[in-house]
């Protein structure tokens, strides 16, 4: 039996392992199973038990001090699990675009690149039960009967994105018995990581100070330690952690925050024959749905960040308990004729709303820092000063103008009520909940908090597994990449040890 609840540890059970994970979410737990038959004695750390309790989860309380968002304590899950215990589970690997150095985008640039991560994708891929075909735009139009719109020279693309089935997509539940059988494993329950602490040379961390909510003080030592906490955690318990070397003022640790922004920005109005429903169609052959994307060439010829716009079909008035077939019957109707290119699309056109996600340049004055406020250990609770740029507002608009004459110029239909040139003053955006960028990977100590192998520089045992390490943030959906970097680091950790 490995699971040990900590309030029922005493101050003397010092924790002592090989390897220490902090966090049973998507990162941890991937981390964890890759390890689970290595013999290694591995510690993995949860703040909260095997299911939500309310005052575990107040720990995660904070201020939103710059874009209002999500609360922080909603947008996140605090036990084991992590917050898969409520994501949406959409899949999709970045693009090679979103790992390169991009001139017209400061601070843009992966020290790896989407061939390094392949076979990890392929890992994460089988993880999350999606088949081999997952992301393959025959397949999906095999299974749905419907094809993709193609662009000249491919100056516009079409993605798929995959979505885990309900079986396998709570990774808590899916993962708990293999965790808890798991030789190697011992999981402690209940146990909030407060501090972490160095040797004097601030270049090995010595050990991990504990508390639980009943009061008891702990520690736990490893040879290895990886912090998989969640994109704003990490660097909050660096921060914490600062009179110890780590995340000092000024440092790059809690910089570079960033979300994905999500948008409606305008409708489509489908031309002649064109059909949208291999963009939107769902069925149990096809657990998935496609975006459209602009080419390499065009994003570089814009100076242009990427951008993905998905088509939700207008449902009808009064539509509500009808599912989206019933949206397709009524596009196919008359009405589909005005739409063609050139034609007003009238009121009553059947047009389909564009949804962006929006992938926000880098932006050092995007921040986690720690507030005033403090929570029920004495710790300082975040203060996310999470911030726009007039380059995203600006981006996503122009992407929306190219995209509109690509479409336009294809026949594919037409595009109306565009995004504004005001942007995000007139759209309210809306953050994703993907937490990123707050310990960037960089290769230059002085770019970057983690090198290409997440081992925090200047640290020789410290490592960070999460989406907190993206340097750039691309618009897929950020967990698929998480558990590509988590099986890659697991491989990594697997070599140090033995
Ligand atoms: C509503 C919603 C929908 C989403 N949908 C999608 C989606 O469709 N696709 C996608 O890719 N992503 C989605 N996400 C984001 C996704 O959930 C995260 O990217 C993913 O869970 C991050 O994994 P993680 O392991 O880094 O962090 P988490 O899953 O948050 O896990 C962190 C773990 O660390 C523990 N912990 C925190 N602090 C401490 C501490 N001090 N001591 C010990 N343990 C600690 C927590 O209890 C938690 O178990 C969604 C998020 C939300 C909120």
């Amino acid at each position: 039996m490995a699971l040990i609840d900590a309030r029922t540890l005493s101050g003397h059970d010092a924790i002592e392992s090989d390897l220490c994970i902090v966090g049973a979410g998507a990162a941890g737990l991937a981390i964890a199973s890759q390890l689970a038959d290595s013999g290694l004695r591995i510690a993995l750390l949860e703040s909260g038990g095997l299911n939500p309790d309310p005052k575990t989860q107040s720990l995660y309380t904070g201020q939103m001090v710059g874009q209002p968002d999500a609360e922080l304590h909603q947008s996140r899950l605090r036990y084991f699990g992590g917050t898969t215990n409520h994501w949406s589970a959409h899949v999709r690997p970045l693009e090679p675009i979103d790992f390169d150095s991009r001139a017209w985008i400061p601070h843009s640039g992966w020290p790896i690149g989407l061939s390094d991560l392949a076979p990890y994708y392929a890992r994460a891929r089988e993880f999350l039960h999606l088949p081999v075909t997952a992301f393959d735009l025959r397949a999906r139009a095999q299974a749905i009967r419907h094809q993709p719109w193609v662009f000249p020279e491919d100056r516009v693309l079409t993605q798929v994105i995959q979505i885990v089935t309900k079986k396998h997509r709570r990774l808590g539940r899916t993962l708990r018995y293999r965790i808890r059988a798991s030789r190697s494993i011992r999981t402690y329950l209940f146990a909030n990581v407060l501090r972490l602490h160095t040797s004097e040379s601030g270049k090995r961390i010595t050990k991990l100070t504990i508390g639980t909510l009943n009061g008891r003080r702990l520690s736990a030592r490893a040879r290895h330690y990886v912090l998989a906490m969640g994109g704003i955690e990490n660097a909050r318990l660096l921060l914490l952690s600062s009179q110890e070397g780590l995340g000092r003022d000024g440092g790059l640790v809690g910089r570079f925050f960033a979300n994905h922004l999500e948008a409606g920005v305008g409708q489509l109005v489908p031309g002649g024959k064109h059909r949208t429903e291999f963009y939107w169609k769902r069925g149990p052959a096809a657990q998935s749905y496609a975006a459209l994307r602009l080419a390499r060439g065009t994003l570089a010829a814009g100076k242009l960040a990427n951008c993905r716009i998905q088509m939700i079909p207008a449902r009808p008035k009064r539509a509500s308990g009808l599912d989206l077939d019933i949206a397709r019957v009524v596009a196919d109707t008359d009405a589909m004729s005005a739409g063609r290119l050139g034609l007003a699309g009238g009121k009553h056109a059947p047009s389909l709303n564009l949804h962006a996600i929006v992938e926000p340049v880098p932006n050092p004055d995007s921040r986690v820092r720690l507030g005033s406020e403090r929570d029920i250990f004495g710790q300082r609770k975040v203060a996310l000063d999470w911030r726009l740029s007039d380059f995203d507002s600006a981006s996503l608009h122009r992407t929306l103008d190219q995209l509109a004459v690509e479409v336009g110029a294809s026949g594919f239909g037409r595009i109306n009520d565009l995004f504004p040139e005001d942007g995000f003053r007139s759209v309210d955006p809306r953050g994703s909940f993907h937490h990123m960028g707050t310990t960037r990977m960089h290769s230059d100590p002085g770019k970057g908090v983690v090198d290409a192998d997440c081992r925090m520089h200047g640290s020789t045992n410290l490592h960070i597994a999460g989406s907190s390490v993206f340097p750039t943030y691309g618009t897929a959906n950020p967990t698929f990449t998480i558990l590509a970097l988590a099986f890659r680091l697991a491989e990594r950790l697997k070599d140090l040890l033995t």
